[in-house]
């Protein structure tokens, strides 16, 4: 009996050291989710819909929080230097790519310093302006920014931000140089527009499909290849002589390196059941925004998705000379 006890003690002491308790029991505690940018935008969108889900999964509550600055890098540090004990969680954007061509001194390497868990997301960008900007569709307003552009300014999410790289893109096609104002998530930088402060921005569906519906702004086309669904009627950046003008974003999930593999394989999981939630994908249909198929669900899926978005843009951006020091 004693013998037996002390073989229970013993394994159970095993279970500890290993972190094998700690995996079967996870998760204990809430698990938190951080988004690169403010609260109310469109990462944030994506993350709150996925995280009400995965808390009906796992049974804790996903805990969203906004860990803001540069552009998505300061949580992406954050993250990537955070104990990989299971409850904390990393949901970014294409920035995850962009990151190592636009810092010189980035603290992290995006491929090394994570351990992977899903895709999730595929979302359009739609190019907007003030709602009094004096353009009513897309070649008036490129007449009107290549007359005025010295006056004009340009919002978007800091360096690393999809708004920065569309909006970069977009002065690219039309030869012109605007004034950027940089917030700390578009949630912000929409405020701006829809006040009048700023004059354009380019920003996903996720947070401007309400306001193009509601005619809070000017809309002049979406960046995907062909029309989304969400917006019928509304023409592409391409199909209007912006040859080749796409852009998508993607969303991946990533924790700490060294999360343990039980604990990344649950997480997976629980990506995946949101994914076909119906609370999910109406939301998301509703938004313009495409679940990502079930070939980018995978760890390896996600990093080798990563590596070519960043082969992909490194030398578009670093021909571009964009770059903070
Ligand atoms: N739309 C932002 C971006 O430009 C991010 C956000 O606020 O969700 O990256």
């Amino acid at each position: 009996m004693i013998f037996r006890r002390s073989l229970l003690f013993a394994s159970l002491a095993a279970m500890c050291a290993t972190g094998a308790w700690a995996q079967s029991a996870w998760p204990s505690k809430p698990v938190s989710l951080i988004v690169p940018f403010a609260a109310g935008g469109p990462t944030d969108v994506v993350a709150r819909s996925l995280a009400a889900s995965m808390s009906r999964t796992l049974g804790q509550t996903v805990l969203v929080e906004n860990k803001l600055g540069a552009g998505g890098t300061v949580a992406a540090s954050y993250v990537a230097r955070a104990a990989p004990d299971g409850y904390t969680f990393f949901i970014h954007h294409n920035g995850m790519a962009t990151a190592p061509a636009l810092y010189r001194k980035l603290a992290y390497n995006p491929l090394t310093d994570f351990e992977f868990v899903s895709q999730a997301v595929d979302v359009p960008m739609t190019l907007l302006a003030r709602k009094d900007f004096p353009a009513n569709n897309l070649q008036e307003m490129i007449a009107y920014v290549r007359a005025n552009q010295s006056k004009i300014n340009l919002a978007n999410a800091g360096l690393g931000a999809v708004s920065q790289l569309c909006g970069m893109m977009f002065e690219r096609a039309i030869g012109v140089k605007l004034t950027a104002v940089p917030f700390q998530g578009t949630a912000p930088a929409m405020n701006a527009l829809l006040g009048g402060q700023v004059d354009i921005l380019c920003d996903q569906t996720t947070q401007t499909i309400p306001q193009i519906k509601a005619g809070a702004v000017k809309f002049y086309g979406v960046t995907t290849r062909n029309r989304i669904k969400a917006l019928p009627d509304a023409p592409t950046l391409a199909e209007q002589g912006l040859k080749d003008f796409e852009v998508i974003v993607w969303h991946g999930i990533y924790a700490p390196k060294g999360t343990p593999k039980p604990i990344l394989e649950k997480m997976n999981a629980a990506v995946r059941t949101a994914l076909k939630d119906p609370d999910v994908t109406r939301r998301m249909a509703d938004l313009g925004a495409e679940i990502a198929p079930d070939s980018k669900l995978s760890p390896e899926g996600l990093h080798s998705w990563l590596k070519s978005e960043i082969d992909k843009w490194g030398p578009i951006i670093r021909a571009s000379g964009t770059f903070a020091d």
